[in-house]
């Protein structure tokens, strides 16, 4: 049988936000969304060269962590996206699960196929909601809300944890309205834990200009932290 390789942009072996715990972190090469203030556009391309590895080798590597993991923590699948690569991401979730560790991914919900064996093997689901509102949510991310909508009825089948997030953007969405309708949202989904509204920050422009790629939001100012918590607050 071939073996599947997965398209790696990089790792973080001790990573401390994306999950619970201390997390072995995977950030998977591509990504069909383009959203305005994304701050990892080198992992779009999914032909540019990346680290390529077998779920065997991927989970050997994971697996001299296990000390440092721990009981509380895991590892988390991200990206780019990590619903476009079913097949690898479907067989290093089983691996880790077969060696008992908690698994994670932070996804946008917008994937092809597979759905369902990816969600099978997965703990926990950090959702992150660029929008429930067609119009914005096209706005930022340039796709339409299908797949996402789809992931969320497959997502409530499921018994995965879910933690939702969502990137908080002056003159976009750093309203109360736009907060109480994600607190909305997030009842019409199963197994909700946390909201987290993140910071909009412009830490990743120098990587846009090393790629030649215009950052849509340079103008914009980065989020307000007490503006922040208190539309945060809005979620208790
Ligand atoms: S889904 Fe994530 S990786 Fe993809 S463009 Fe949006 S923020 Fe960037």
């Amino acid at each position: 049988m071939k073996d599947i390789l997965g398209k790696i942009s990089s790792v973080e072996t001790m990573g401390t936000v994306d999950g619970p715990g201390i997390r072995y972190v995977i950030f998977l090469q591509g990504c069909n969304l383009r959203c305005k203030y994304c701050h990892n556009p080198e992992t779009w391309d999914k032909n540019a060269k990346c680290l390529k590895l077998t779920p065997g080798t991927m989970v050997k590597r994971i697996l001299r962590y296990k000390s440092y993991i721990g009981k509380d923590g895991g590892i988390t699948i991200s990206g780019g996206e990590p619903l476009l690569q079913p097949e690898f991401v479907t067989a290093l979730l089983k691996l880790c699960k077969f060696h008992g560790l908690h698994t994670a991914i932070d996804t946008a919900g917008v994937g092809e196929e597979h759905i369902e064996d990816i969600l099978n093997f997965t703990d926990l689901v950090i959702l992150d909601v660029k929008s429930i509102e067609e119009d914005e949510y096209k706005s930022i991310t340039g796709m339409s809300m299908e797949k996402f909508n789809e992931f969320v009825n497959i997502l409530n089948k499921k018994t995965c944890r879910v933690w939702l997030r969502q990137v908080i953007v002056p003159n976009i969405n750093d309203n109360r309205e736009s907060v109480l309708k994600l607190k909305n949202f997030s009842h019409k989904i199963k197994n909700v834990d946390k909201i987290e509204l993140l910071p909009f920050k412009k830490l990743c422009i120098e990587k846009y200009k090393n790629l030649g790629i215009k950052f849509p939001l340079q103008d914009v100012p980065e989020m307000d932290e007490k503006k922040l918590e208190e539309l945060q607050l809005l979620l208790k």
